[in-house]
């Protein structure tokens, strides 16, 4: 196959014109082609995944245990989970039908909305790209899919493994910035769906306003983590330093900040402390498993959260390998950009607090986030915190691993976004829930037409509501 021209908004329009077509000809429905094109991914990625580690080593300096853990395996979980589960997905459901419709069947079908597009941020970018790839296609749609620029080699290599082993008028990756971005906005897709800041979010929200575009939106923002007086603290520091340090934090359900109970917050420190020494030996800036910041901007952006507060752990980096070690702050003002943006790197403020309503207040002052992560042996503790607030997900006595059970569902409420994917919640996402009744000719009662003076109103009062 020939290589694809650049992305130009007049080549974007036709190949949306062809996926049209497509989409029309009923070429993504039948179930037996959507598996053959899952298999035909899950070979493509299987077969590619040295190719993929090296590609996210150079974009982001992933080892290739946290490439495969944290990218390439969610999407091929993703994808083995579509060719155990399409064909029953696919069926319609059937439902209830009142009385009143009786002989009657009620069913739900589920359909493809048409043209997906996927728009992708840098930080996980083969799984944020692939994974609504695979539930767009297994719920029989198209899709143009545009990987960030910002991760350039995966974004090459995904563009070239769908050209070379999928015919495009079904599914494109098209690589480009901003400008790309926009005028893939600009065209009349069935479904959008945007992984990304929740500043840009706003603007796919606005563009696909325009066409009436669903949409699903996944975004950041910034997840408290808490840790009570009872929590096993050798535990949760080497979960919480884990699920701070993957990805070196550019991760959107990293821990954004600490709420400890003030009784342990001098020993959690000290266990966080050994906690870096044990994973990242002897230090993670000399450590090959340490990832680096995606870009110079990032990088000197997370340096200035370094000053906005009293430093106790960490806090030196790495100019030329746009490094910056686990680094955790005491004394931020709650007003100082580190606590007013999300993180998303591995700066850590900490905070403590004395009675449980302190922790829920401050966790309330602020928006909803898309993760809550709460340390605790006492259920009544996780369950006050879990009750009591609003959250895209949650764990108990874990970070991040919510969102690798595919069985769970994956999105955002409020500011950290709209909608929800993931196993069977993709399949949903992507697909339209068509109501549909099939009804025989008989019975065919003639008081539900006009005029309407065929039984007194009492009797309808009185029977109406129990046949319907
Ligand atoms: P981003 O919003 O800058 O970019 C995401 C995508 O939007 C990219 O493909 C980019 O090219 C495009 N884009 C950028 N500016 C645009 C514009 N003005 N108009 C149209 N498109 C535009 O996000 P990012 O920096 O790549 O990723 C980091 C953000 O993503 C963080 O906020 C993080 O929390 C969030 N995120 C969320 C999830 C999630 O699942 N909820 C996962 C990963 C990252």
């Amino acid at each position: 196959m020939q290589r694809s021209e650049p992305a130009v908004a007049s080549s974007l329009s036709d190949l949306w014109s062809r996926q049209r077509r497509h989409f029309a000809s009923g070429a993504t429905l039948p179930v037996e082609t959507r598996l053959r094109h899952l298999k035909t991914l899950e070979v493509v990625v299987e077969k590619n995944v040295d190719a993929i580690a090296k590609a996210l080593y150079e974009d982001l300096g992933k080892s290739a245990f946290e490439a495969y853990g944290t990218e390439t395996l969610i999407v091929l979980k993703e994808i083995e989970y579509f060719l155990h589960n399409l064909r029953h997905l696919v069926r319609p459901r059937r439902v209830d039908t009142p009385l009143f419709f009786a002989i009657s069947r009620s069913e739900i079908h589920y359909q493809p909305y048409g043209q997906v597009l996927v728009l992708a941020p840098w930080n996980y970018p083969l799984q944020l790209t692939l994974t609504p790839v695979v539930g767009a296609l297994a719920a029989g749609n198209t899709v143009v899919a545009k990987p960030s620029e910002f991760a350039p080699a995966t974004a090459a290599l995904m563009e070239r493994l769908l050209h070379d082993n999928f015919p495009e008028e079904l599914v494109r990756v098209v690589n480009g910035g901003v400008d790309t971005a926009r005028s893939l906005l600009e065209l009349a897709w069935d479904y959008i769906f945007f992984t990304g800041s929740t500043a840009v979010g706003k603007l796919v929200y606005e563009a696909a306003a325009r066409h009436l575009t669903p949409v699903t939106l996944e975004l950041g923002g910034k997840s408290p983590c808490v840790v009570h007086r009872d929590a096993d603290l050798k535990v949760a520091a080497m979960r919480i330093v884990w699920g701070k340090t993957v990805n070196a934090g550019q991760t959107c359900v990293a821990p954004d900040y600490l709420l400890v109970h003030e009784t342990v917050q001098e020993a959690f420190v000290e266990e966080l402390k050994k906690s870096v020494r044990k994973q990242y030996p002897p230090e993670p800036l000399h450590h090959p498993d340490y990832p680096r910041i995606v870009s110079r901007r990032h990088f000197e952006r997370l340096r200035e959260f370094l000053g906005q507060g009293r430093l106790l752990m960490g806090g030196r980096v790495k100019e030329e390998t746009l490094q910056i070690e686990p680094s955790l702050l005491a004394d931020c003002p709650t007003d100082a950009p580190v606590m007013t943006e999300e993180i998303f790197g591995p700066v850590l403020p900490i905070y403590t607090y004395k009675e449980a309503q302190e922790a829920l207040d401050f966790i309330r002052q602020r928006p909803a986030p898309l993760a809550l992560y709460v340390f605790t042996r006492q259920e009544k503790f996780s369950d006050f915190l879990l009750q009591n607030t609003q959250s895209g997900g949650a764990c108990v006595n874990e970070c991040l691993m919510h969102l690798a059970n595919h069985r769970l569902p994956f999105g955002g409420i409020g500011p950290a976004g709209m909608g929800r994917y993931h196993g069977p919640f993709s399949f949903e996402t992507f697909s339209h829930a068509r109501a549909v009744m099939k009804r025989q000719f008989f019975p065919d009662l003639p008081q539900r037409y006009p005029p309407y003076n065929k039984l007194p109103m009492s009797l309808v009062k009185r029977f109406l509501k129990k046949l319907v």
